[in-house]
C-alpha cells in the first residue's frame, strides 16, 4: 500500500462546532462533506477520544464553518491543537448562536452550515456524524482553504486523531525508500545558520529565508536568532518544541 496515494485525496478545512449544557467546543477538520442533497445532508468524521465528539453526540447538533484560503492560522492553532481544557477556543472571536442553538464561528469563515445529527456511524475509532443542514450562511466571495493548499504552504502533518492521519515516521520510511530507486539531484545545501526547523508539536516548518512575517520576523533571519519568547505560529509552542529540519 502507497501512503502517499492518501495525499491525492482532495478536502478543504473547517472548524466544526457545539454546545452542551453550555460548554462549547470546537475543532479542525478536513473531513466535512455532503453526502445527499435531498434531504441535505454533511456527514463529519470525529475521533472517539475528542471532547467536542462527545458534545456533538450529546446535543445531536453541530456547525461547520467553512474556513477562507488567506486566513490568520491561529485558529487553526488554537482549534487544531489545542484542548479546551487549556484555553477557551471560543473567547475573543465572533461567534453567533445557530436555529439549533449550536455555536458558529464566523473568524475566517467564507461560509457556515448549521446541522442537527441524523444518524452516527461506528467506525472503530471515529464516529462518523451525519447531520442534516438546518440553516446556512454565504459569508464572503474569498476562496475556501483546501487541504493540500494548507499543508503545502505549513508543511503541516494531520493532527493524531485526525481520520486522515498518516504515521510520519512510516511516510519518511516511504520517501526514503522511493528516492533510493531514483536518480539524486545535486543537493542543494543551505548556508550555515539558514537552516529550516520544524515544530515537534504540528509541523510547522521555521524557513529563515522567508522569516515569520505574521510576528514581523523579516526574511533571512536564522533560527537561533528568532527572540527567546517566539512561538509557532500554529499551536503556540515555544523555541525548544523546534528541531533544525
Ligand atoms: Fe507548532
Amino acid at each position: 500500500m502507497k501512503l502517499r496515494a492518501f495525499h491525492k485525496l482532495s478536502y478543504g478545512l473547517y472548524l466544526v462546532a457545539s454546545v452542551y449544557e453550555g460548554k462549547k467546543a470546537g475543532y479542525i477538520a478536513n473531513t466535512v462533506f455532503q453526502v445527499t442533497s435531498k434531504p441535505p445532508l454533511i456527514a463529519i468524521s470525529c475521533h472517539k477520544d475528542n471532547r467536542s465528539t462527545e458534545i456533538i453526540r450529546k446535543s445531536g447538533i453541530f456547525s461547520v464553518s467553512v474556513l477562507k484560503k488567506e486566513l490568520d492560522v491561529k485558529i487553526i492553532g488554537d482549534f487544531g491543537f489545542m484542548s479546551g481544557d487549556e484555553i477557551d477556543k471560543f473567547n475573543q472571536r465572533e461567534v453567533i448562536t445557530a436555529l439549533t442553538g449550536a455555536p458558529i464561528v464566523l473568524n475566517e469563515a467564507v461560509a457556515w452550515f448549521d446541522c442537527k445529527v441524523h444518524q452516527e456511524i461506528d467506525l472503530g475509532s471515529h464516529w462518523l456524524v451525519i447531520g442534516e443542514v438546518q440553516d446556512s450562511d454565504l459569508l464572503s466571495e474569498d476562496d475556501p482553504l483546501t487541504y493540500a493548499w494548507y499543508r503545502e504552504k505549513y508543511k503541516m502533518f494531520s493532527p493524531k486523531n485526525s481520520p486522515t492521519y498518516l504515521e510520519k515516521d512510516k511516510l519518511d520510511e516511504e520517501r526514503k525508500l522511493d528516492e533510493a530507486n531514483r536518480p539524486q539531484p545535486e543537493e542543494e545545501q543551505k548556508p550555515e545558520g539558514l537552516e529550516p526547523h520544524v515544530c515537534l508539536i504540528c509541523g510547522f516548518v521555521y524557513d529563515p529565508e522567508q522569516g515569520d512575517p505574521t510576528v514581523g520576523i523579516p526574511p533571512g533571519t536564522p533560527f537561533e536568532d528568532l527572540p527567546d519568547d517566539y512561538r509557532c505560529p500554529i499551536c503556540n509552542a515555544s523555541k525548544e518544541y523546534f528541531r533544525k529540519l
